[in-house]
């Protein structure tokens, strides 16, 4: 049996005819960037998410910088980001010219852990960066009281987390701005590069719209110096075409998380935990195995392909090698990243498939 990591094709044959579709009314209407399909998207998402203001730009990488920038957070100022999350997350506030600061990860939930955060805030703090990780929101009522007792701005890192809800809220409408990455292998992916940002500021809004369209005003009218992030008309059809399908995705996604949870019980490993009160989306079904490397190879080797999120912190990572941080600097990250083991995860998954990754699995780590 092949168990791909995630099968964007089987995606595709599913809804083929919308796709198609959306893309043919692009092109025939040469709608090519931004424009009325982008607009379509933003008001479509920010319909589902419940908040006043989407912008759609290139990518969940630059709406993370453009979100920073709209908060003028540059050279001088502090931004305290997870040590476990995709570089983007860190990568963004240097981008701006800012300080990365970072904070190690909760022990069961992967995401940062908010016992940790208020050591690193000095004068110089301007804001925290939750990442959402693995389709669980971070602990956000914890977070914005530090943020209220120290006057930081939030930015909910949404990449992993479409449609996950934290005490019956939707992510992406706790904090004062949010990112959304639409990558491909995301909850709700595009074909291409594509991002989001969602806010229920309007002067926030209206400066990372400028920000993402060349400092943009009206035609040949540019307020201030930005840059080219805009959202391709072809993925911003894709993305409305697929937006009504998110509820059942994430559904499917949790009843496959459910399975894995019940046949592993017994595994003798670190399972994911739902924390009370918190729709986890499984973005990725992430446990951690002794000898990680035999156990992926194990599976490999029965046609299952595995992933790692993330196999080094981000503190330890050549990127931030300057900032000659240690293993003991962030314990528990660094602790995890040679167990972690993402399992293959996708809505489209079968049940037989998941039993069949597990029966292998358990005769893996044993
Ligand atoms: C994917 C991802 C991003 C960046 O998104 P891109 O669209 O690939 O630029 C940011 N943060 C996290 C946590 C991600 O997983």
């Amino acid at each position: 049996m092949h168990i791909p990591f995630v099968d964007l094709k089987l995606q595709y044959q599913n809804i083929q005819s919308q796709i198609d579709k959306g893309i043919q009314s692009v092109i025939n209407e040469t709608a090519f960037i931004s424009g009325k399909y982008a607009t379509a998207f933003e008001e479509a998402f920010a319909q589902y998410l419940g908040i006043n203001h989407v912008i759609a730009c290139a990518n969940g990488t630059d709406s993370l910088e453009i979100l920073l920038k709209a908060y003028q957070i540059g050279a001088g100022d502090e931004v305290i980001v997870p040590a476990n999350s995709w570089i983007s997350t860190s990568e963004c506030v240097s981008t701006v010219g800012a300080k990365v600061v970072f904070a190690d990860s909760h022990p069961v939930h992967y995401t940062i852990d908010v016992s940790k955060i208020e050591e690193k805030i000095t004068p110089q703090t301007k804001a925290i960066i939750p990442v959402h990780l693995y389709g669980c929101a971070a602990d956000m009522d914890a977070i914005m009281q530090i943020a209220a007792r120290h006057n930081l701005i939030v930015i909910e890192d949404c990449a992993q987390a479409h449609a996950a809800t934290y005490k019956g809220k939707t992510i992406g409408t706790i904090g004062h701005a949010a990112s959304f990455s639409f990558y491909p292998g995301k909850n709700l992916g595009a074909y291409g590069d594509a991002g989001g940002m969602a806010t229920n500021d309007e002067a926030i809004a209206t400066k990372a719209r400028m920000i993402a369209n060349h400092g943009r005003l009206g035609k040949h009218d540019h307020g201030v110096e930005g840059r080219n992030s805009r959202m391709d008309g072809i993925q911003a059809a894709i993305l409305t075409a697929k937006l009504p399908y998110l509820e059942q995705w994430t559904q499917a996604r949790m009843q496959h998380a459910q399975r894995y949870l019940s046949n592993l019980q017994h595994a003798g490993i670190q399972l994911p935990v739902i924390p009370d009160g918190f729709r986890h989306v499984f973005h990725l079904f992430v446990v951690q195995v002794p000898h990680r490397e035999k156990v992926q190879q194990q599976l490999k080797e029965h046609g299952i392909e595995t992933g790692i999120h993330y196999p080094i912190a981000l503190p330890l990572l050549k990127a931030y090698a300057y900032m000659e941080h240690q293993p003991n600097d962030f314990p528990v990250a660094a602790g995890q990243m040679d167990k972690l083991l993402s399992l293959p995860m996708y809505a489209e998954l079968t049940a037989d498939q998941i039993d069949f990754v597990c029966e292998k699995l358990i005769s893996a780590i044993k």
